[in-house]
């Protein structure tokens, strides 16, 4: 049985029994990729907690927060199925009591790609995710390779903070046809859902020019280009980074990958993938 805690009182009083932890951070509206790294985390920890918290920090002005899906049954009855200990359901008042005033910022790797669309996305999840590790005291927390910007980000605010847990990075779980798994992905339209898997072929068909020698900044053109003409309305980037600095490049180099995010009815679909085969 999951056991379902929403007071950090009894958080702190359970965890004071609990094992080692794996910790899995999400938003909720869980699909087969959080539970991927639900997995992966019972295989390598005692206990396993997930927390669902829409963390309102993290989100704009004009962002989907009172959209976002929140279909608490249904996670719960996906928890249990996937083993899960714990499942950790803050209330936003709890976390961000009267009075709260602090921001965890990581500096220059949230200037880039989603950092330039979304200002102060980063700092919102920084922020959540160190009050979580302070909660939660995981041994290992898990982060989606999907989200690679914020992997990154969260990976150098561990190391800079001496926070506990060992980040592991878990593979984008992606559908059949291609499209990484999202809780976003719930906005599209039949016509749109059959639309957004150009994204991640797009990606693909780029990485395959770049590797054979076409040159960088056209190919990328060339690909936002059909990305428009297969229907989706507005691309925040398509773009070749450093995996681990997340500057822009307009060559190959090692631990290169490519990036994109775009826009496709009321979703933003991002994704990314290496260079290297
Ligand atoms: P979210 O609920 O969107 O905040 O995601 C929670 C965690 O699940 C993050 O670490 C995401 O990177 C990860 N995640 C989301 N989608 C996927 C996916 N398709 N494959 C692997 N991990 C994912």
């Amino acid at each position: 049985m999951v056991k379902q805690i929403s007071s950090i009182s009894e958080l702190q009083e359970v965890l004071s029994h609990a094992p080692a932890l794996g910790f899995v951070p999400t938003m909720g509206a869980l699909h087969a990729g959080h539970l991927s790294l639900v997995e992966r985390a019972k295989s390598e920890n005692a206990r396993v907690l997930v927390s669902i918290f829409v963390n309102p920090l993290q989100f704009g002005a004009g962002e989907d927060l009172d959209a976002y899906p929140r279909p608490l049954e249904q996670d719960i009855a996906l928890l249990q199925s996937a083993g899960a200990d714990y499942l950790f359901t803050p209330m936003a008042a709890d976390m961000y009591p009267e009075g709260f005033k602090t921001t965890v910022s990581v500096a220059e790797l949230d200037n880039q790609l989603c950092g330039m669309a979304r200002r102060g996305h980063f700092d919102g999840v920084c922020t959540v995710v160190a009050k979580l590790f302070n909660l939660v005291h995981p041994e290992r927390a898990y982060f989606g390779e999907k989200d690679w910007q914020q992997l990154t980000i969260i990976r150098r605010m561990a190391a800079d903070l001496a926070l506990r847990p060992q980040i592991i990075a878990v593979p984008t779980l992606r559908e059949v046809d291609g499209l990484a798994m999202s809780s976003r992905n719930r906005y599209l339209s039949e016509q749109q859902r059959a639309i957004a898997p150009a994204l991640y072929q797009t990606l693909q068909t780029c990485a395959q020019a770049i590797r054979s020698g076409e040159q960088v900044i056209e190919t990328l053109r060339t690909g936002e280009r059909h990305l428009l003409q297969k229907g989706f309305e507005k691309i925040d980037y398509l773009q070749l980074c450093d995996g681990e600095t997340l500057l822009p490049l307009s060559a190959f180099q090692k631990g290169a990958r490519l990036f994109a995010a775009a826009h496709l009815g009321r979703a933003r679909l991002i994704d990314n993938i290496a260079l290297e085969e």
